[in-house]
């Protein structure tokens, strides 16, 4: 006899779904969120298929749970997403899927209230629900209790004995509805131009991707905040992706201006209940626009007709652990398949975008000019080898001048330097001991204001000794080279009158702190600032007219391949902080290599030569994205184990035509956490289908053995 059966996708990293057989009483559909048993427990999984056939000896599925279920649309992104990272389809599953809390009883909230009743026998307990209930306010059943400091027990005792009522709570929405007629923006021309083709291509049959290319001030949210309006006009959805949406309050405010309310925001710090609802208010269509960090990308969207990836040239658009995936181009592939426009937007565009546009995939919308008719900073390097900085400083006598000056006249600085903390290395002078950390091969970083020393690439922390770990001897570690907070020290005695202010992202106090200085410099509350890459985007602030960089050259000799575009886009985001308000600004940038294409291009301000050059070479090279790549890091607790697995399957490759396997290669970064990683790197034509290559191969490699692991980066973005 045949009945239904359903394969069931579970949310753990797993690839295949497992079969059930369907009770005949329970009603199902695909994409239906349920729960089965798996082992000895019972967990949760979604519906990927449902087909009759022989499903006697099966388990049984034991009921479905409530909450939205998962849309074809939505399914077929999942398996997209799997199948180019190679991830596990279950792991794909756990980014998309909000687990329903099958421990979680308390569905509804319920408060209580005294009424006029007495109960039949009282008890100091009790006496004490009946104190803290005296104000009237409706409470919780578990606030009631921990205000009294009762257990729950007392309370339902209260409400048989009918001395609590209970009422619904109701509950506040999870966001306000976005008015797209709130605050209509006076466009300049070409502002409105650009404005008028995003909200017509929306309305295309298949709506386009579009690189949407604007200087910095240009006023590229402004433009996008249109298309944005026309889909809320429409009833639809938009996303807004940011790199590091908790720190755009200035952006949330930008939005309540223009739509009347903050939009609703999704990242690692919306936790609990409130995930929970807004996960529920995305699926059903209620919330209408969602700006979120890259996770955001994985909600269930009930009828999307936008996706803004705002900054998409950023890095932290790519997740380097767990399911390797890059947003932007994951945003492209959502995009296509919920028929949604999709908006990419940056001063500094990826080579990668501006290739599509050239290949006729991409559509190109530019905004050439600042708004209001602002100049662009002028940039102009510092050669270091010209000009001397006095011994253990850093800001060289023209860079000092400069500073003095504009803080002098009531404008603002910044001072920017990309290293966390005090110095990058410490040793001791007496037996040239370097600090390491020891679960990394990395140095470690010396914060001095924590009064440690600190790994970047575990988190290890340990406090900066008195005497040497090594050789005993007191008071002989030495810094080497300078970190943010250095700088400040060197500012703090070149201007003591100054107010200076360092940030970086291990600001302490975090976040919320984090804000607060960032609208205090917004408000000229501060004369200089010294800062990482962290201030370096987005931000606006009207009083800063000179940036000058410390260390332009750091990032070029890095084996990166997009290293000199990198660098590239960071020196052309920071000096785009000057000059965004009324007076004009200026950039100095100190450089050992002022004839490098990157700091000739940044200070003559010819982007164009710049790309087309860096384009050429990646054609060349064969490089993404004329050619494809994919890394694959081996790690394991013991450097053995690795190096073997990495040649043992390096031994198997087979390539065909058009494919080339490197290494392996004991990573440049040999050991994190405590493991050892060996690299193989695949470099193929463009043509090739390289997720296929890889699943053969991998298919033929042996099993690592004990704690070996392969982890698989389909286009890596990260060479470590
Ligand atoms: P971008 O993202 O291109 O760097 P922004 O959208 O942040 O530029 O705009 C830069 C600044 O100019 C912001 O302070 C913004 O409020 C202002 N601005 C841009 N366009 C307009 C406009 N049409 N009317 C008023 N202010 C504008
Ligand atoms: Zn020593
Ligand atoms: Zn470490």
């Amino acid at each position: 006899m045949t009945s239904r059966i359903a394969d069931v996708l579970i949310p753990l990293a797993l690839d295949t779904a497992y079969s059930y057989a369907v009770p005949d009483d329970l009603a199902l559909e695909e994409g239906d969120v349920v729960q089965v048993p798996l082992a000895t427990r019972e967990v949760a999984g979604v519906v990927w298929s449902l087909r009759e056939g022989q499903g006697a000896n099966f388990k049984k599925v034991t009921g479905v749970l409530e909450g939205p279920n998962l849309s074809p649309k939505m399914r077929k992104f999942l398996d997209w997403v799997s199948w180019y990272t190679l991830a596990p389809k279950g792991s794909a599953l756990a980014m998309g899927l909000k687990f329903p809390d099958l421990d979680r009883t308390e569905v509804v909230r319920v408060g209580v209230r005294l009424t006029d009743s007495l109960p039949r026998r009282m008890t100091p307990a009790r006496q004490k629900v009946i104190a803290a209930a005296q104000d009237g306010i409706v409470r919780l059943k578990s606030e009631l209790a921990h205000a009294a400091g009762v257990s729950n027990g007392v309370i339902d005792g209260l409400i048989d004995e009918g001395v609590l009522e209970t009422l619904a709570l109701l509950q506040e929405p999870v966001a306000g509805l976005p008015d797209p007629g709130f605050g209509d923006t006076a466009l300049s021309d070409g502002q409105g131009e650009a404005a008028r083709q995003l909200t017509a291509a929306m309305s295309e049959e298949h709506p386009p991707v579009i690189l949407l290319e604007g200087v910095t001030g240009s006023g590229k949210t402004e433009v996008y905040f249109e298309a944005v309006a026309e889909a809320v006009r429409q009833g639809r959805q938009a996303l807004i992706l940011m790199p590091e949406i908790a720190l755009t309050a200035q952006f949330l405010d930008r939005f309540a201006a223009r739509f009347g309310v903050k939009p609703a925001t999704w990242h690692s710090g919306v936790t609990g209940r409130k995930r929970e609802r807004l996960y529920a208010a995305i699926a059903s269509g209620e919330v209408k626009v969602v700006a979120g960090a890259r996770s955001a990308l994985f909600l269930p969207y009930a009828d999307l007709s936008l996706i803004v990836v705002d900054e998409e040239h950023e890095t932290a658009y790519k997740q380097d652990d767990g399911v390797h995936y890059h947003a932007r181009d994951m945003a492209v592939v959502r995009g296509k398949i919920e028929n949604a426009m999709v908006v990419l937007a940056s001063a500094t565009p990826s080579i990668e975008s501006r290739v599509n546009v050239e290949r006729g995939r991409y559509r190109h919308v530019k905004l050439p000019e600042r708004f209001g008719g602002r100049s662009m900073p002028q940039i102009r390097a510092i050669d270091l080898r010209r000009e001397t900085v006095p011994k253990g400083r850093w800001l060289s006598p023209t860079l000092v001048a400069a500073v003095e000056e504009t803080v002098g006249r009531g404008e603002q600085a910044l001072l920017f330097l990309n290293r966390r903390g005090y110095a990058p290395l410490t040793l001791c002078r007496a037996c040239a001991h370097r600090y390491e950390c020891p679960n990394c091969s990395a140095w470690l970083v010396e914060h001095r204001f924590r009064r440690s020393l600190v790994c970047h690439h575990c988190g290890h922390v340990e406090r900066t000794p008195q005497a040497c770990v090594e050789c005993g001897s007191v008071d002989s570690l030495v810094p080497c080279g300078p970190g943010v907070e250095r700088i400040a020290e060197e500012v703090g005695e070149l201007f003591p009158d100054k107010r200076a202010i360092v940030l970086s992202s291990d600001f302490p106090g975090g976040t919320e702190r984090l804000r607060t200085e960032l609208a205090a410099i917004a408000a000229g509350e501060v004369d200089i600032v010294i800062g990482t890459q962290l201030v370096a985007k987005g931000h606006n602030f009207p009083l800063m007219t000179l940036v000058g960089v410390l260390d332009a050259d750091i990032g070029l000799t890095s084996g990166d391949p997009r290293a000199a575009e990198r660098t590239f886009q960071m020196l052309q985001q920071v000096t785009g902080r000057a000059g965004r308000g009324e007076k004009p600004g200026r950039a100095l940038v100190q450089t050992w290599q002022p004839d490098h294409p990157v700091i000739a291009a940044l200070v003559s301000g010819d982007a164009e030569r710049f790309y087309e050059e860096e384009t050429r070479v990646r054609e060349m090279a064969g490089l993404p994205p004329f050619g494809r790549l994919a890394s694959l890091i081996v790690s394991a607790e013991e450097r053995e184990a690795a190096e073997a697995h990495a040649r043992a399957m390096a031994l198997v490759t087979e390539p065909p035509p058009g494919v080339m396997v490197l290494g392996p290669a004991e990573a440049p970064l040999a050991l994190i956490r405590g493991r050892y990683r060996y690299r193989l790197l695949v470099k193929t034509e463009r043509e090739v289908d390289l997720q296929g290559y890889l699943r053969s191969w991998l298919a033929r490699c042996p099993k690592g053995k004990g704690n070996t692991r392969v982890a698989i980066d389909v286009d890596p973005q990260s060479f470590l």
